[in-house]
Formats: C-alpha cells, structure tokens, sequence
C-alpha cells in the first residue's frame, strides 16, 4: 500500500498576526527562543533547578510567598479546575458570582464536582456589588468563594476589597480567576487575602498557551489536606502534583519542560519591566484606545470605573456588520480582535491589549485599521481617533 503522499503537508510558516482579541497575546521573540531551547529530561538536576526558578518567578508575580505556586500542566481552565477539584468535598457549598462566560463554567465546573452551587448573578458587564454578596452570603457558610478578577467575557474588572472582607466574614476561601489580569492588571495575592488563584500564560504573561499558574495559601492547602475523599481528578490532585514540583520531587507526569522554559523567560521578561511599570503601561494604553474610540463616536459596554485595562468591549456602530469587520482587520491588517460571547455576541468587539500586545504601535495601528474597514462598509466614523489616542500617550511621556 502506498503511504500518505507527504508533498500535501507544506512547511509551516504561519503569518505573523498582531494578536488583540481575549487572548492568545503577542508572544515576545525571546520568549519563543527560549522554548526552542534543547529539551532536557524532567527530572534532570538542571531542569529541576529550572522548575524552582519557574515558581519563584511565579510567587514574584503574582505577589504571594505561598510554597504551593506551580504551573499546572494545561490551560486556564486546567488551572480553574485544579482548584476546584482539590478544594471541593461532595455536598460542599460553594458562592461563583456569574456576570460573565467564565462565572458560567466555574458554575459547571463546581456542579460536575458535587458542590451545592450559591449562584451570585450580576449583569454582564458589570461588577458585582458587595450589597448583593452580602445578601447571597447571609445566613450561609459556603466553604469556597469562587469569583473572576478580570472578566474577559465582558472587560469588567471586579473591585476586591469589599467582597474579599464579606468572604472571610463568611468562612469561606476565596477563589480567584486571575487568568486576564496576572502579569498586566495588580494582583497582589497575599495583601488581598486570596486564598486560591489561577492564571493562563497566553494573556497578560504573554507566552503561548498550555500552562496555568496556580497558587494555595497554608488555609487552601489546610482544606486540601483535611479532605476525607481522595481528589476525584488523578492528574490535577495536587498532593501528588505538589510533590513533583516540591522538595520530594516525585515523578507524578513529565512537566512539558519547554513550555517552562518559555514561561520562566516571560516572566523574567515581567520582572524586568517591573509590575508596577507594567500596570501603568496597561492603565495607559488602554486609556488611548479608548480616548481614540470615543473620539471616532464608538461606545464603550463598561463604565469608566469597572473597566479591564487588558480587555477593552466596545459597542459595534450601527450600520457595521460584526463578521465583516472582523474578517477585513484580519485579512488587510492581519490584526485580530475578539468577538462578542453569549448574550453579547453580535453586539461589541473585544480588544485586547494583554502583555506585549499592549503597545501605542498596535493601537495607532488598529484605530487606523478600524476607521478603514468601517468606511468600506460605508459606516462614517468622526475623524481623529489617532490623534485622541496620541494626546494621551504624549501626556504620559
Ligand atoms: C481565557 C480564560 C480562561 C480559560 O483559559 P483557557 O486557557 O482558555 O483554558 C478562564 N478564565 C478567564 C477569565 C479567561 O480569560
């Protein structure tokens, strides 16, 4: 028999793209040279030097001396679900606030685990008020509480304080989705309090996706260690994960160990902008664009002090087609952008300016793109998006 005609599969040689949609951002050129370096064995003497490193990094930014700060092997959701499976027992009752697409699979996640599920809704595109946490906590001692920091779905950013001081009030841990906001947005998890976090590399980390910083504090490891049911998930159980990555270092699976090496140069590429450097860059930037949208007419979804710097929802104008639109900043400009999800879909744009896609370049470049492409379908936007947008870089410099 003659074998696959192998001609048919050309080089891959994928187009440079300019990533601004939810994610995955810009990956920096040495962040990809890092990965291409030779792989080594996962238990090799070297690599585990390499793997300590990689959390110690990790702790620097997400701003926490928690021992158990690892990189799950996975995406983000690997990361949400790596806490959940390890904190719920069956029966535990657990508060998601849902305002948004990753509210609702934190919901399904908890359910599919036996969780007896206190459903805390917001609008979407809006933070959830501490009133009506306190309202769904009254009476209740749920034992996780579980909420997004930065709502990709919708572009809030979820303000903190009040509702972490109702959670301890309450008893329970609280849980954060910091996945678009790690790395672009502070995140401080030991000063806030948060008792669980977990993360994605292909946001504001800018690395390619596969790996999901997560990190316990003593009181979430003391829940772990209290269970009287083994972790219902063989992969994720972070008692034997946690000794892989620990001082035991006990082969549990082989860690992808050129997404670590890949992760480790993003953060170190973090670190060296410095966090509070990098937060205003994001605050900036996204300030801009916005300054830029507006000045053309367009709307924003979220009002000025619930906005995600890393994430930016703008109302689609009347008169432009949502595909359209979309499909020509991709062709003629090779920029991408996000479209809306769930009950927002066919309504707004996701832009995001997450990590290294965050630059003036990208967006001169998109509020131009942006004004072209609707002119074409005939919608007339007012002039002087760049111009807005420059003001406010010009008063940063
Ligand atoms: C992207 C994202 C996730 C899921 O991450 P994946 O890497 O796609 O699995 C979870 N929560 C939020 C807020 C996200 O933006």
């Amino acid at each position: 028999m003659p074998g696959p005609d192998i001609s048919q599969y050309r080089d891959l040689d994928p187009v440079t793209r300019i990533l601004m949609g939810p994610g995955p951002s810009d990956v920096p050129p040495r962040v990809l040279r890092a990965m291409a370096a030779p792989t080594l064995g996962h238990l090799d003497p070297d690599f585990l030097v390499i793997m300590s490193e990689t959390q110690q990094l990790l702790r620097d930014v997400f701003q926490t001396e928690s021992a158990l700060t690892i990189p799950v092997s996975g995406t983000g959701s690997a990361g949400m679900e790596a806490c959940f499976v390890n904190l719920i027992e069956p029966g535990d009752q657990v508060a998601v606030v849902v305002n948004g697409v990753f509210g609702t699979r934190m919901v399904d996640c908890a359910g599919r685990l036996g969780a007896e599920i206190i459903q805390i809704d917001a609008e979407w595109g809006r933070a959830v008020q501490p009133d009506a946490v306190e309202k769904a906590l009254k009476g209740r001692q749920p034992k996780i509480f579980a909420v997004v920091h930065a709502e990709t779905s919708t572009g809030v950013c979820q303000p903190l304080t009040d509702i972490v001081k109702l959670v301890k009030d309450a008893g329970a841990l609280m849980m954060l989705d910091c996945v678009t906001s790690l790395g672009g947005v502070e995140v401080t998890l030991d000063a806030w309090g948060i008792d669980a976090a977990f993360s994605g590399t292909q946001k504001c980390l800018s690395c390619p996706p596969g790996l999901a910083p997560l990190s316990f504090n003593e009181k979430a490891v003391a829940k772990l260690n209290a269970r009287t049911s083994k972790v219902p998930s063989w992969y994720l159980d972070l008692t034997m994960v946690g000794d892989y990555w620990g001082s035991a270092r006990k082969y549990h699976h082989t860690a992808p160990v050129n997404m670590i090496y890949a992760l480790r140069e993003s953060l170190r590429v973090i670190l060296e902008e410095g966090l509070e450097a990098r937060f205003a860059r994001h605050q900036r930037n996204s300030e801009a664009l916005i300054a830029g949208l507006e000045a053309m007419g367009l709307k924003m979804l979220v009002p000025v002090e619930e906005r995600l710097a890393s994430l930016n929802t703008v109302l689609i104008p009347e008169g432009a087609d949502d595909a359209t639109t979309r499909k020509a900043l991709l062709k003629q400009f090779g920029l991408e952008i996000g479209a809306g999800l769930g009950p927002l879909a066919g309504k707004m744009w996701r832009v995001g300016l997450q990590g290294h896609s965050s630059s003036e370049r990208n967006i001169v470049l998109f509020l131009t793109a942006l004004e072209t492409v609707l002119g074409a379908q005939g919608v007339k936007v007012w002039p002087g998006g760049v111009a807005a947008a420059e003001a406010v870089f010009a008063q940063a410099r």
